[in-house]
């Protein structure tokens, strides 16, 4: 790699031109060893990018992507943001804590009704000073939110404010430029680590870690460089059938940055083996890799996303997906706070 790559990173010259972003004091977020002490699980190649560890409330990969869409809002003049989720969404949660430290007033939109306690992510969504509106609807159906988010949208405008919409996941190219981000600090962590991974596995919902995953990797090898396999462990029927399209919202990012590279559809790698019946539903092989990656590393991962991605990522390991001792690397993004709830944690075994 050249000399400046090796400083910082592909993307970083573009990106830093991209004035529209909040500052972000948490990053870089660790990479370590998964196995601090040998254990024999056989996962001794696996490294772990510690997305949990973003800072705000929580952590998690949500908070790439905020610094980017509360900073886009903030720079548009609007006063106010709103989201949608799942009742125990955690980019919910991390838009109240990105937003309202920035003034912005936060509207989430969440599926189910008003449970009479709040839990988890709903709990912490409300501590941290945004307005939770319950649609009734199922976690599963995000059109049924998304027209719900219209109407509150329209409200604040008649009563005089200047909304900003960020649709499910936050999984917009602006926002996939936080993982454009990630993808580059990720690279250089490795060369001073003299690592050269295989792979990067990731768990994917509305698909925009992945887009800006994969954009920051077109444009490394866009570069000249060798670039690693990125694989997106999907936990959503959406993000499994299409939807984004993946390849389009990466090739979006890039634009949006200003950065060289394709990505093409044969790029775009989406494992549907992990998801069980559905979003959110648990699965045996997600609940074992929990108690798992709990007892043997002390590392908290949740049955609707990154226990299913742990589970995929141990499965293509023993599936011999990749071949030598290469590092993989799983990217945490987070999620702790649904622990917080009634069937957060899977039962005991
Ligand atoms: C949202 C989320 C994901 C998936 O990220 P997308 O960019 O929506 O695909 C993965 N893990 C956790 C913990 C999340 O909250």
């Amino acid at each position: 790699m050249s000399q400046s790559d090796h400083r910082r990173g592909v993307a970083a010259g573009s990106l830093a031109t991209f004035t529209r972003r909040l500052a972000s004091p948490c990053l870089p977020t660790p990479l370590h060893r998964l196995e601090v002490s040998p254990s024999a699980t056989g996962l001794g190649r696996v490294w772990v990018k510690r997305d949990d560890l973003t800072g705000p409330a929580g952590g998690g990969n949500k908070a790439r992507k905020l610094w980017y869409l509360c900073g886009d809002a903030v720079g548009v003049g609007a006063d106010a943001i709103v989201t949608v989720g799942a009742a125990q969404s955690n980019h919910c949660r991390m838009t109240a804590a990105v937003a309202v430290p920035s003034g912005l007033d936060v509207h989430l939109v969440l599926a189910g009704d008003r449970p009479p306690r709040l839990e988890g992510n709903q709990r912490l969504a409300e501590l941290l000073g945004a307005q939770l509106h319950f649609t009734g609807t199922d976690d599963r159906h995000w059109g049924e939110l998304a027209v719900e988010a219209d109407a509150i949208v329209e409200q604040l405008a008649s009563d005089g404010l200047t909304p900003y919409l960020i649709p499910v996941g936050g999984s917009t190219p602006v926002g996939a430029l936080g993982y454009v981000e990630a993808f580059d600090e990720l690279m250089l962590q490795c060369n001073e680590l003299g690592l050269s991974p295989a792979a990067i596995v990731t768990t994917s919902s509305s698909g925009g870690t992945h887009a800006g995953l994969l954009a920051g990797r077109a444009a490394w090898r866009a570069a000249g460089h060798r670039v690693p396999d990125v694989v997106a462990i999907g936990v959503a029927k959406g993000v499994i059938g299409g939807m984004p399209d993946v390849a389009e919202l990466a090739n979006a990012t890039l634009a949006t940055a200003g950065l060289d590279g394709h990505v093409g559809d044969d790029d775009v790698e989406i494992d549907d083996r992990w998801l069980g019946d559905d979003y959110g539903r648990p699965t045996a092989a997600a609940d074992k890799a929990i108690r798992l990656a709990a007892t043997r590393f002390g590392i908290v991962l949740d049955r609707t996303y990154t226990g299913k991605g742990f589970a995929g990522l141990v499965g293509n390991l023993n599936d011999g997906r990749w071949d030598g001792d290469d590092p993989v690397i799983f990217i945490h993004t987070g999620g702790v706070p649904s622990i917080f709830t009634t069937d957060g944690v899977p039962p005991a075994v």
